[in-house]
Parts: structure tokens; C-alpha cells; sequence
């Protein structure tokens, strides 16, 4: 994703916020903040977020975490927009995010044909066991391979 050069100070903060889900990766590089705009004349900010999936129960929870961050650091007047359109896609991560959550064990679908790949040994002859992961926004694979199981991040 192309991060806006503006407002680099508000983006900075945002990029500390971890995702609640997966604490290796924060909510920028994850891709649900799309825009922040700073409004001095009403003295607030906005921000546009678009959730992981329209289901994604983290959805409120990331809200919170924006609200308190910014709060804490003085912007008392802000401004959340969910924007559902273009929806979020695993595409938004980027190959950095990607290789981060691999080495987690959690397997990112790839962007061409969605080949689900083994986070460990990276045989892509792979099954699912559960739609329901550790978390409602991954489902629990088996690789056929190794045997070991992994996450499979199916927010899309
Ligand atoms: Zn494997």
C-alpha cells in the first residue's frame, strides 16, 4: 500500500498500535487505516479506516485503540470513518508484513491464486481442519508435508 507522506507524526503513532490479533504486525502495516486527514480549523483529525472484514469483530476494538493512542498524545478531538469500499484484501499487506506473519506461522494467502501455503516448510499441498483458527479471523490448516498445523489468515 502507498502510505500518504502527509501527517507523518499521526501515521508514526498509529504504527505503534499493534494488531490486537496478531501482535507482531501494527494496524498501518496491516492496511486498515486508509487516509488521515487534519483538520486545524476544527481543530480534529480523521481518520479512515476499513476493517479487515465487515464481520471482523476486531473492528471495534481497533477503534478503541486509535481513540486511546491519539488521546494519550493530545489529539482529544478525533474523527473515525469506516470506509467499506474497495473492501480490505490481504493484497494491502505488504511482501515485509507478509514475511512477518510467516515466520509467526500464519500463512497470508497469495495474491495471484489464493495457494495455501505452509508457514514452516512451505509445501502447499495443505487441508483445512477448522474454519476457526486462534483467532475468528484465521482458520486452522494442516500441511499434508510436514504435519504441522498453522494459522491460515483468512481476513479478506
Ligand atoms: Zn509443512
Amino acid at each position: 500500500m502507498v502510505i500518504q507522506k502527509e501527517f507523518g507524526h499521526l501515521w508514526e503513532l498509529l504504527s505503534q498500535i499493534p494488531d490486537p490479533e496478531i501482535p507482531v504486525i501494527n494496524l498501518v502495516e496491516l492496511g486498515v487505516i486508509r487516509k488521515i486527514e487534519e483538520k486545524p480549523d476544527q481543530d480534529k483529525v480523521v481518520i479512515t479506516i476499513t476493517p479487515t472484514y465487515t464481520g471482523c469483530p476486531a473492528k471495534k476494538l481497533f477503534n478503541d485503540l486509535i481513540l486511546e493512542k491519539l488521546y494519550e498524545n493530545g489529539y482529544k478531538n478525533v474523527e473515525l470513518v469506516s470506509q467499506l469500499h474497495p473492501v480490505w484484501t490481504t493484497d494491502w499487506l505488504t511482501e515485509e508484513t507478509k514475511a512477518k506473519l510467516l515466520k509467526e506461522g500464519i500463512s497470508p494467502p497469495t495474491a495471484e491464486n489464493k495457494i495455501i501455503q505452509c508457514p514452516h516448510c512451505k509445501s502447499t499441498d495443505t487441508r483445512m481442519i477448522s474454519a476457526f483458527g486462534s483467532t475468528p479471523c484465521q482458520a486452522l490448516y494442516s500441511c499434508n508435508k510436514c504435519l504441522e498445523p498453522f494459522n491460515y489468515f483468512k481476513c479478506h
